[in-house]
């Protein structure tokens, strides 16, 4: 088989012979299409809103990249806006990116489009106080083939008691699946996400996997008065003070930080 590399070609991502260079007019076809076929998309991109938003959206992610942290060239949609016309404005859904990292997305997401058996696998680490509203991202953004790690959901199931009690020898258990599963995923490509749910950062997860996989570092900003009136609601028998307080000492670095779950 001959060695191919993946590269824009007539305006679209094409694999090509792995010599080849991509011929400038690809560009201006790409271009002209762009302007005859997607004029609203165009347009869209030259907009005073879209300028505004941009420049807010650079602002917010203080000029640097989300992945990776280094300065951001563009302001990306995570979710694209072809995929989705209607949150192209929404903050939520705009991260800054390098040109690195930008090149990596678009990679992923062609091989999502195009190569359904070819995976490319992703790590989502989803943190965030109790009752900022995890699950609920977790179960609006995965796809049907994912892998999902909810501590609460496995407390839950081992100890059949359906009020989320803490149970600190259940707790190692449920760890040490947690253990097992991240050794597991570094040779894994088998699904579309992994979403593993949690309190705070946990720095072994990134030092086990982040170089076998992309890891999106995502956190549920919502309110603690929100999160605790919540836990109230649901009677959940947790700290919710102590909790606060290592969520309030934590590191979020790194961390894209969503709002309103
Ligand atoms: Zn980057």
């Amino acid at each position: 088989m001959p060695i191919t590399k993946l590269s824009m070609a007539s305006g679209k991502p094409s694999v090509i012979p792995y010599g080849d260079k991509p011929k400038r007019e690809y560009d201006r076809a790409y271009n002209q299409r762009r302007q005859t076929t997607e004029t609203d998309y165009v347009k869209f991109y030259h907009s005073a809103a879209w300028l505004h938003k941009r420049r807010e959206i650079l602002e917010r992610d203080y000029g640097l990249c989300q992945r990776c942290g280094k300065d951001a060239n563009l302001v990306d949609h995570i979710i694209p806006s072809k995929d989705d016309w209607e949150d192209r404005l929404d903050s939520d859904n705009l991260e800054c990116l390098c040109r690195e990292c930008h090149k990596i997305k678009t990679k992923r997401e062609w091989y999502k489009h195009h190569k359904s058996k070819e995976r490319y696998m992703e790590i989502n680490l989803v943190c965030g106080l109790p009752g900022a509203g995890k699950s609920t991202y977790v179960k609006r953004h995965m796809t049907d083939h994912d892998l999902i790690y909810d501590y609460d959901d496995l407390m839950q199931a081992l100890t059949g008691l359906s009020s989320r009690h803490r149970n600190h020898d259940v707790h190692d258990y449920v760890m040490l699946f947690l253990d097992q599963m991240l050794r597991k995923l570094k040779a894994e490509q088998s699904f579309n996400n992994v979403w593993i749910i949690r309190t705070l950062p946990d720095h072994r997860i990134d030092s086990l996997l982040a170089n076998y996989h992309h890891i999106n570092h995502i956190l549920i900003d919502t309110d603690a008065s929100v999160c605790e009136a919540r836990i109230a609601k649901r009677k959940q028998k947790i700290q919710f003070q102590k909790i606060l307080n290592d969520y309030q000492a934590a590191d979020w670095g790194g961390y894209r930080r969503v709002k309103n779950c």
